[in-house]
């Protein structure tokens, strides 16, 4: 089959290498002029690097394996510890956390292209779309892989753009050696002053994060003139490593969160949609990524098959997705991760939440439902 997929994230990459593989005749259409490589690190659970595999991007080589997700108080006692060596047994894949451009290169490596090249307007029941260029694509299938402002959801669903959820993330990679930095350990530090988040990406790189509730006009948004000032002020006086890491700042990213209503069914005739452009969550669960690549490997399966019956295969997709991708979602809207929550922390036992943990991995994986 043809197929058009708009977007060059990590939904669109994965679907269109997954759909190479296949045999599938693919042509992939990105805005910017070249692969986007910008962005921190992320999480990949089991049911990710399961599919990595499958589509023989070879992860060995970046990122570091997580053992374990720690739950701090801001002066730094360990409240919880999540043992993720329970997902990588019960899974056989194992948790890794990689630069979100890491991600990307493996991901678009033998898979062509077509770089400036914006979709500006879509016929989801033709399977078509216009480039800015003036040029008009078409496939047997269309996929809006273009994220949280997509086009192509647009043009499928009118203007139901993506909510903010109140709370915001500063982050950057800290080079400067901490105990973190060759661990293999997940931190997540929450006070009332928001939460610290510190998970080590290899190579010597320390992810850092500050979430904190800000909307736009209030300090710490986006345009604040001087937000490394106001974190240092706000999370300076947190436990080791915190204002060791503050003093490291000289650049960030700022990241608004954002969030979706996921519908049943999200496409129309031939025309779907994967990643963010279906179900943009807050970073909060670290299942951005992994949704993405889940929708990419189930709408691979929902391609292949007789045309005929391919639009009802791509509604059965999406319902199937949609069911899953709303379990991590509605608790990432929450921002409870963000929360203060030591009390409820501390009195937890550590094998009854790994426990959880281990089981929740799975029900928001498409992937592993099938598998395990
Ligand atoms: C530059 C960047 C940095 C990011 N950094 C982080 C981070 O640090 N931490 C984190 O958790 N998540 C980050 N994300 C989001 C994370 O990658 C996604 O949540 C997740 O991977 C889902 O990916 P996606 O492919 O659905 O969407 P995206 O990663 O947003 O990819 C969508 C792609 O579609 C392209 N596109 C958009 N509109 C059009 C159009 N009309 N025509 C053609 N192409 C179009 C975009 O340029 C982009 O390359 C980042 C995303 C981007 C694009």
């Amino acid at each position: 089959m043809r197929v058009v997929v708009i977007g060059a994230g990590v939904a669109g990459l994965a679907l269109a290498r997954g759909l190479l593989a296949a045999g599938h005749d693919v042509e992939v259409y990105e805005e910017s002029p070249e692969l986007r490589t910008a962005g921190g690190s992320v999480s990949l659970w089991p049911g990710s690097t399961a599919i990595l595999d499958e589509l023989k991007a070879d992860y060995s080589g970046v990122g570091r394996r997580l053992e374990t997700m720690e739950s701090w108080a801001s002066d730094g006692r360990m409240l919880l510890t999540v043992d993720l060596t329970a997902a990588e047994r019960r899974y056989g894949h194992p948790v890794v956390h990689v630069a979100r451009s890491e991600l990307v290169e493996l991901l678009a490596d033998g898979v062509p292209v077509t770089y400036g090249a914006r979709a500006e307007s879509v016929s989801p029941e033709r399977a078509e779309a216009r480039l800015a260029d003036g040029r008009t694509v078409r496939g047997d299938v269309l996929v809006g892989a273009d994220g949280r402002r997509s086009a192509v959801r647009q043009a499928l669903w009118g203007d139901d753009s993506a909510t903010l959820s109140g709370w915001v993330t500063w982050q950057g990679f800290t080079l400067r050696p901490t105990r973190l930095t060759e661990a293999r350990r997940a931190v997540m530090m929450a006070g009332r002053e928001g939460l610290c988040g510190l998970i080590p990406a290899g190579e010597g790189r320390l992810l850092w994060w500050f979430d904190v509730a800000a909307a736009p006009g209030t300090p710490l948004w986006g345009d604040d003139p001087d937000p490394v000032a106001k974190l240092r002020a706000r999370f300076g006086g947190w436990g080791d490593p915190v204002p060791g890491i503050l003093d490291t700042i000289t650049e960030l990213d700022f990241f608004p969160h954002h969030k979706h209503a996921i519908p049943d069914v999200w496409g129309k005739g031939p025309t779907t949609l994967a990643g963010d452009s279906a179900h943009t969550m807050p970073p909060t669960m670290a299942q951005g990524a992994n949704q993405a690549l889940e929708d990419a490997w189930l709408l691979t399966r929902a391609i292949d098959g007789d045309p005929a019956g391919l639009a009802a295969r791509l509604r059965a997709y999406e319902r199937a997705r949609a069911k899953v991708a709303r379990r991590p979602a509605r608790i990432a809207a929450t921002e409870a991760t963000d929360k203060l929550q030591r009390p409820l922390a501390a009195l937890l036992p550590d094998g009854l939440v790994t426990r959880w943990y281990t089981a929740f991995l799975r029900r928001a994986s498409n992937y592993l439902l099938t598998a395990s």
